[in-house]
Formats: C-alpha cells, structure tokens, sequence
C-alpha cells in the first residue's frame, strides 16, 4: 500500500519536496491556502527572486542549529542547486556578492516550473485550502481542512513564517508544533526596516544614499554593513538596513546607529574638497554650497549652523560620515522578509528533518527557528529542506 503523504504549505520547501517525492512514487498532496502556490518566492528579491548564492555557507546563518544547517546544506550545497535549476529548466544567472537570479529576474517564472513539474509528476495541488488544525488518530494524522479532513500518514510541514503578512501568512506551523510537544524559539522580525521618532529623519523621507551603517549597543559596535540606506516618513529602509535589523533585535542596550553618509572619500579628502570649495562660499548660498556635496534634505540632519570658515567645514566632514541615529525599534512582522525563530530545530533530526518527538512528523524551511542574511540564503534553506525531508523518506 502507498503511504498517503500530505505537505502543509506550498512555498518554496513544499513545493521542491513534492517533486522529489513524487520522483520516488510516493503519493504526495500539497495543501495550500492562498489561491496562489508560493506566494513569498513570487515577491521575493523585489519580484527578482534571489534564490540561491555561488559562496552559500553555514556562515551565512545567523540562527538554528548548527547540526541541521549542515545537514541541509551538505546534502544541497550550491552545486546541487545549479544541477536542479538545470534539469526543471531554471535558467539564472550569477550577479553582484554571488547572488543567483532566474534569468527572466521573475519569481513568478520559477513558481510557474516547478508548478508544471508537480502537475506532470500527477501530485495532487489543493489551492485555497487553509488547514485549521492536525490531530492524531493512531498512526495516522488527520489534517482539518474547512470542509473535509485529509488522512496522512505522514506529515510534512513547510506552512513558514509569519513574517510579510500581505502575502496570507499564518502561525499553523507553530500551532502544529506545539501541540505535538514542541517549543517555539522567540518569534521576532527580521530582515526588516527601522522605525525612528526623529523628526529630521522623516523630512528627509524619499532619500536613498550609499552609506556605511554602523549598529551600536550602547557603546558596543555590534555591526557594520554597506549598501544602499533609505530615509522614510518613519524612519530607516534600504538594504544596508535589513541587514543590520537582525543585530539590532539582538541589542541589550539603547540601540543607535552611525551611519557614514560617503564612505567611498576619507574625512581628511572630504575636509580638503570643502576647503577648495571655501572660495564659492560668497557666491552660492549655503544649501548650493552643501547640496552639490550631498542631497539637500539631508542637510539639516548633519548641521544646524550655516557658517562656512576652516573651523565648521571640519565639523561639517566629522558629521556627514559619523551621522548618529537612535533606533526606537524594528517595525512589526507584517513588514518583515523573515522571522528569526521559530520551531525549536535541536528537536529535529538533522538527516531527515523528522520530528524528534513524533514519528512521521517532519518540519521544514522558515518554520524553523533558522535564519539566514540576506542574499538567497533563506530561499536555499528552503530548497534544500525540502529535498532533505524527501529523501529522508527511504
Ligand atoms: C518580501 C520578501 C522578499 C524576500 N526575498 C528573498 C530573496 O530574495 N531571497 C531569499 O533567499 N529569501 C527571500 N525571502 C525569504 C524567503 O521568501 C522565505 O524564507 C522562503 O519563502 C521560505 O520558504 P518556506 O517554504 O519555508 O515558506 P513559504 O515560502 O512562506 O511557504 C509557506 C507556504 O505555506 C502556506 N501556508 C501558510 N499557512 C497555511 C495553512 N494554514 N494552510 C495551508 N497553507 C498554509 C503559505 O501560504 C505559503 O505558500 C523574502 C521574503 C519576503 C517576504
């Protein structure tokens, strides 16, 4: 007889472990809520979907147990990425920091191919079917769905996080854990914006500069990133920001953060290119004299004073490259790409992903208490759980 195999949630970890199951001949049902299958792949990367990168490591993970990141990765390592993305016939490519884009730079493409391969492989796609709730019953589990119940005899769970919440996420992973006897690590935000109460921040809402951003605990250097910042009407977005979101969550201390506004020229060139511009000071007025430097909104962010002699061009280099933010706090999960924390995964076996606690119950993907940067990491975690939970089924 063929065990019935049902996968909770057809993300990226569920959709991948239902064709490698369906390859071994397995009897496989995805059940997803949404009326659209993989939703976070198709808004990922800003519609580009980042899906994996050439320098993957366990480096990379800023959270989850050691054992199982390895695990995964061992058993799905970049190579083995490239060789799947081949044969669904994934075309991508491999852009800036190593991070691998379909060719088409189209999440939704790749959601599309690895949808086809589940309709060939004759694996049963149920759409807009929320499950509610799972019970045991024997061996067996019984998967609630509003309007009928699914016998499984084993249970895979890949439902996510609930972090961006536009996209119809839910806590039915947490849910199910717990219930089987499993603890949830602290559920926080992660790869995600700033909020700060600072009034001149806001004014310059719209701003987007290359900057160093330093995150600070107190007096503690927690972090340090480059990339692309963004001033917002509630405070701070951009690249540089969601990388440096998960070390602020860490933070004991009143959180700040500096930021270097042109860290491509030293404070000592910087001080030399205003002297230079010292003679123009009577001709142009204070907001052409500065706004050629940098962008006027943020000129009342680095001074108040309009004076321009040897003294305050100093004053004015040491400010535009040591800007001092205070954080409040990270925005709130609906804001978020991902959540750190999650589903304990020391109670998971790290061969085969099977629940430590139950048989035939296996948990994947961001439901996990695992975290990955920025970069591709978290949808190859993804890819990678779900093969791990398929092969782990022989
Ligand atoms: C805006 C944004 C951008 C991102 N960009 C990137 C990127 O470029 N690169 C990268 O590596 N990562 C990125 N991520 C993170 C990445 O998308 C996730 O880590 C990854 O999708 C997790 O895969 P998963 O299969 O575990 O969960 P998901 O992909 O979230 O899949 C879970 C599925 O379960 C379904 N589900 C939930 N509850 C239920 C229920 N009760 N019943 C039935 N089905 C349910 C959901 O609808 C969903 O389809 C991004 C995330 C966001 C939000």
């Amino acid at each position: 007889m063929k065990k019935d195999i049902v996968i909770v949630g057809g993300g990226a970890c569920g959709l991948v472990c239902g064709i490698f199951l369906a390859k071994k001949n397995k009897n496989v049902t995805i059940v997803e809520k949404n009326p659209t299958f993989a939703k976070k792949i198709i808004v990922s990367g800003n519609g580009r979907c980042n899906i994996t990168n050439e320098n993957i490591s366990l480096k990379n993970y800023l959270k989850g147990d050691k054992e199982v990141i390895n695990s995964v990765l061992n058993n799905f390592g970049f190579n083995d990425a490239k060789r799947l993305f081949s044969s669904l016939g994934i075309e991508f490519k491999i852009g800036e920091d190593g991070r691998v884009f379909p060719l088409s730079l189209s999440g939704r493409s790749v959601v599309e191919i690895l949808l086809e391969h589940l309709k060939s492989l004759n694996v049963t796609l149920l759409a807009n079917s929320e499950v509610l709730d799972v019970d045991k019953n024997g061996k067996s589990f019984l998967v609630e769905l509003k309007d009928k119940k699914l016998k499984a005899d084993k249970l895979i769970v890949c439902s996510g996080s609930t972090a961006y919440k536009s996209v119809g996420v839910t806590d039915i992973g947490y849910k199910i854990a717990k219930k089987f006897g499993h603890n949830i690590i602290d559920i926080y935000p992660s790869l995600v914006q700033i909020e700060c109460s600072d009034r001149l921040v806001h004014r310059a809402s719209g701003v987007k500069i290359y900057s160093k951003i330093s995150v600070y605990d107190g007096e503690k250097k927690l972090y340090e990133s480059k990339g692309d910042l963004l001033f917002t009407n509630y405070g701070l977005s951009g690249l540089a920001v969601l990388d440096s979101s998960f070390y602020i969550s860490q933070a004991k201390d009143e959180v700040s953060l500096k930021i270097d506004l042109m860290p491509d020229i030293s404070y000592k060139d910087l001080v030399l290119l205003f002297d230079k511009r010292l003679k123009l000071k009577d001709i142009l007025g204070y907001e052409s004299w500065l706004g050629a430097v940098i962008p006027k909104k943020l000129i009342s962010l680095v001074t108040r004073s309009r004076v321009l002699n040897k003294k305050s061009i100093k004053d004015l280099a040491y400010n535009i490259k040591n800007l001092k933010i205070k954080v409040d706090s990270l925005r709130d999960e609906k804001y978020a790409e991902i959540i750190a924390g999650g589903i304990d995964s020391r109670e998971i076996d790290s061969k085969t992903l099977e629940s430590k606690k139950v048989k035939n119950l296996y948990f994947g993907g961001e439901v996990l208490d695992v975290a990955g940067e920025r970069g591709g990491y978290n949808l190859h975690f993804a890819f990678g759980c779900g093969i791990l939970m398929a092969l782990g089924q022989f």
